[in-house]
């Protein structure tokens, strides 16, 4: 089949060229992101493929489907961008790629835990300028510490089970119960236990009207002075100007964060020449306690090379008109009812 690839990078024309060999799909890749300025260029394309950032609202759709597009394959598990009811109406199929690596996700986590405890952030600008000295670099020992996972699902559960050869104690909130994480001795809470509890806090469920903002400034009043948070989830479940009311004051001791409310503005792009307008966003990235990473939790080999195997073949098997177990349909369970994934 004939593929617009939009909002594409170098590693992605290069997993999914690898995946795509031998020559399955003809891809052409577009580096802009779609949207109803840019869906002309898949004119004639009967399939496209999309990321997080591209917006496939109803006016995209329609510009795609009187041109002839019929699929869109995302390269990702959310589909908050995209209107499903709309592509339904003008018959265009949707599939995504549900899991890809859940362990690349848990391993960056931990990777912020370990930094910010220990400062190696700062502590790799230092002695790089001859800096020697250990003021302020002073952490603590993991083992023994409680570690709050909100959200044990895929991640959640490979987090806890890394916490729990560091020697932590697991303490656990989801809306259902993961046993393998009860098995290894996880905890279920609910969440102000969790809040009062956690040394270190980690958020791994989806972002949906129940979690938006979850940790919030009630929250934080919640949770011990010096509290860690981790989000590797998403932007929105935390109130970004709560958290920065709590880091001023003190009560949040670290911040650790992959992804951001507005990140979309930001993130996946080299704006190194330009001038950051998002205030909040430059604020955070001004307290020594504070670890910003941009959305590359996921960026593992491995998960490129899942993401690209497993659209590559939900393109084949719609093309084969196979049932695709990708596929995403506009009537969702309830438990599906996701904002942003
Ligand atoms: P998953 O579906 O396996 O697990 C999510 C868990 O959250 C489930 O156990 C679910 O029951 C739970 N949950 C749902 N609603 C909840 C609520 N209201 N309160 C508490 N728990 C709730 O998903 P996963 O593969 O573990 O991914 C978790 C999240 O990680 C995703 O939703 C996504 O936002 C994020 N993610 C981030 C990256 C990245 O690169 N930063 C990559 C992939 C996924």
């Amino acid at each position: 089949m004939k593929v617009a690839v939009f909002s594409t990078k170098a590693y992605d024309r290069q997993f999914l060229e690898a995946a795509n060999n031998p020559k399955q799909h003809d891809l052409v890749f577009f580096e802009p992101r779609l949207n109803r300025d840019t869906a002309i260029l898949a004119a004639g394309f009967p399939a496209v493929c999309a990321f997080v950032h591209d917006q496939v609202d109803a006016s995209t759709l329609e510009i795609l489907a009187s041109h002839g597009t019929h699929l869109i394959a995302l390269r990702c598990a959310g589909f908050n961008n995209v209107d499903l009811k709309t592509a339904a109406a003008l018959g265009i199929t949707v599939v995504r790629v549900p899991a890809y690596s859940p362990y690349g996700v848990a391993e960056h986590a931990v990777g912020l835990i370990l930094s910010l405890n220990r400062k190696i952030h700062r502590a790799y600008n230092r002695v790089r300028e001859g800096n020697f000295s250990l003021d302020k670099l002073l952490g603590f020992n993991l083992n023994g510490r409680t570690v709050g996972i909100i959200g044990t699902g895929k991640i959640g559960l490979i987090l806890g089970q890394i916490m729990k050869g560091f020697g932590c104690h697991i303490l656990a909130y989801d809306v259902f119960r993961n046993q393998e994480l009860e098995a290894i001795g996880g905890k279920y809470v609910e969440l102000p236990e969790l809040f009062a509890n956690s040394d270190i806090i980690s958020l791994h469920c989806p972002l949906t009207e129940d979690t938006y903002h979850l940790i919030n400034e009630q929250a934080i009043a919640h949770m011990k002075p010096g509290i860690m948070i981790i989000n590797t989830s998403r932007g929105a479940l935390i109130d970004t100007e709560a958290v920065i009311a709590g880091l001023k004051s003190g009560q949040i001791g670290y911040l650790g964060v992959d992804v951001y409310e507005q990140e979309s503005e930001l993130f996946f792009e080299d704006l190194s020449d330009e001038i950051i307008q998002d205030d909040v966003f430059q604020y955070l990235t001004t307290f020594p306690n504070v670890l910003i990473t941009g959305h590359q939790a996921f960026f593992t080999e491995e998960a490129l090379r899942n993401i690209s195997e497993a659209t590559i073949s939900n393109i084949t098997d719609i093309e084969q008109g196979r049932p695709c177990q990708n596929e995403i349909r506009a009537q969702l369970p309830a438990e599906n009812k996701v904002l942003v994934n």
